[in-house]
């Protein structure tokens, strides 16, 4: 057994970054045991504290990376329960008033290979896909129905989990716990309790809602793109939709709108904020579809960032993460992705002290990882956060040199019409498959700057 680092490791939380960090910790630990309070469904559907899954779910190419590298054949079973396969530059693209796109901007207008697949699916299925494959790894236990309720602490270290299963209270002894329970995660009230302070915390007023549903895919429907995503340029425009075909040649169909201008969740409401978008392209494609599920609805009022790597002292034996951490404005599609890049910096970790373990390879090991997990944090949150700001009713703390990162991605964004490598690594980018700080590297920097230049001349 792999028990390298420690016999018994605990994980709060099955969902993206519990079961991430699960296969993670799996190849150090003898034994690891997630403990999630729903009861979930082994098929792919949504479970009760996941309402998120309910909306459209776009898995980034950096969380589809991390889930490769972590789970063998990982792109092959989604597409054998059902995903949908679709070429970046080709197949995904933005509708506008001014038309359609292939750049979040609007810049790029005609298609073009970026030689980069991504895979479509309802947030169900693709929960679903991870459960399969981390119940297949032979030291991970799932518990369910098993709600943690607070910490087994002495002398400054984590030594377990009391947690509660239908009303019945149960205790667990564990080397490590993890936190993964989400946005809603009680490790700040858990640390109070052992002592410590809480977490600081960034909080960017961004008042989203969604409301969603699944529609059939129209048999008329004759275009080439499987993903799409509607609305106009801030700060004039506060609605948008996008539509995912995923499994079972049904779409995803979700409506959005920021700061009062909110979809409703009735079906009249529903049709009406759809005919209103700014394009009409979107209307016209669901006007006739036939919907296939309730209507859900959700508000998003606030992304939250925790700053556990500020933290002067943290309990041995105890780290936090994925939306626990950070929770993201969902209109990006960043959560799942930084959650699971999150587990990989845990990886990375765990295999430095099982490498060089002298005694005790946890010791500190939160003081260690939170620093990793906030740089992983970093690019999403900037770029979230560059977005959101270009609503000037968003509240919170703007990240630094705004104005000036806006002009430089203003110049970029004319290479990246003229340069489909450009293209390329700025989708990268985005879509989290590489860092922020490579848009700001040379050879490309000298290049961006000197477009900034001319611009600015004239
Ligand atoms: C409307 C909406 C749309 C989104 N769209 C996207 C998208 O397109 N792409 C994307 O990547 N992300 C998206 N996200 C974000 C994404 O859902 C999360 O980032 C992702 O689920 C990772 O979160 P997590 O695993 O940390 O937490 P969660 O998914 O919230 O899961 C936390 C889990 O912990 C369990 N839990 C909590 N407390 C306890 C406890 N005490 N004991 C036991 N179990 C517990 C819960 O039951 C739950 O299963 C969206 C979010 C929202 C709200």
């Amino acid at each position: 057994m792999p028990d390298h680092l420690g016999r018994h490791a605990v994980v709060i939380g099955g969902s993206i970054a519990g079961m991430t960090a699960a296969r993670v910790l799996a190849d150090y630990f003898g034994q690891v045991t997630v403990l999630e309070r729903d009861l979930v469904e082994l098929q792919p559907v949504v479970h009760k504290s996941v309402p998120q899954g309910n909306h459209l779910h776009a898995l980034m190419l950096g969380g589809q990376q991390v889930l490769s590298a972590l789970y063998p054949d990982f792109t092959d079973r989604l597409v054998k329960l059902g995903a949908v396969r679709f070429r970046f530059g080709i197949e995904a693209a933005f509708f506008f008033p001014a038309g359609k796109a292939y750049t979040p901007s609007g810049s790029v207008r005609s298609p073009r290979d970026l030689g980069v697949d991504g895979f479509s699916q309802s947030r169900g299925l693709l929960e679903h896909c991870v459960r399969q494959c981390s119940m297949e790894v032979a030291n991970i236990k799932f518990e369910f129905g098993a709600a943690a309720e607070s910490m087994i602490y002495e002398n400054g270290q984590v030594g377990g989990v009391r947690f509660n299963r239908g009303g019945v209270a149960d205790s667990i002894a564990a080397d490590l716990v993890v936190d993964a329970g989400g946005r809603g995660s009680r490790a700040p009230r858990w640390l109070r309790e052992m002592g410590f302070a809480e977490p600081e915390e960034t909080v960017i007023g961004c008042d989203f809602a969604y409301t969603s549903a699944k529609f059939r895919k129209p048999p008329s429907y004759d275009g080439v793109e499987r993903v799409m995503l509607f609305g106009g340029p801030p700060p004039k425009y506060t609605s948008g939709a996008g539509i995912g075909e995923i499994e079972n040649d049904s779409w995803m169909v979700s409506v959005a709108g920021r700061f009062g201008d909110y979809p409703p969740s009735d079906e009249e409401g529903f049709m009406a904020f759809a005919k209103a978008l700014p394009t009409h392209k979107f209307y016209n494609l669901i006007k006739d579809a036939e919907r296939i599920s309730p209507i859900t609805h959700h508000r998003f009022p606030t992304s939250v960032l925790r700053h556990y790597e500020r933290l002067p002292a943290f309990p041995e034996r105890f780290v936090v993460l994925g939306d626990a951490i950070s929770s993201f404005n969902p209109v990006y599609g960043q959560g799942m992705s930084s959650a699971a890049k999150q587990a990989a910096a845990l990886q990375g970790l765990l295999a430095e002290r099982a490498a060089g373990a002298h005694g005790d390879g946890l010791k500190r090991l939160a003081a260690a990882f939170f620093p990793r997990a906030a740089e992983v944090v970093a690019s999403p949150w900037i770029l979230a956060a560059g977005a959101d700001f270009a609503y000037p009713q968003t509240t919170g703390e703007r990240p630094p040199s705004m104005d000036e990162g806006g002009r430089y991605f203003a110049a970029l964004d004319t290479l990246v019409v003229e340069d489909v490598n450009v293209h390329r690594l700025v989708t990268e980018v985005f879509q989290l498959a590489r860092p922020l700080a490579d848009l700001m590297s040379d050879p490309l920097r000298t290049r961006v700057l000197a477009r900034m230049a001319e611009r600015a001349e004239k």
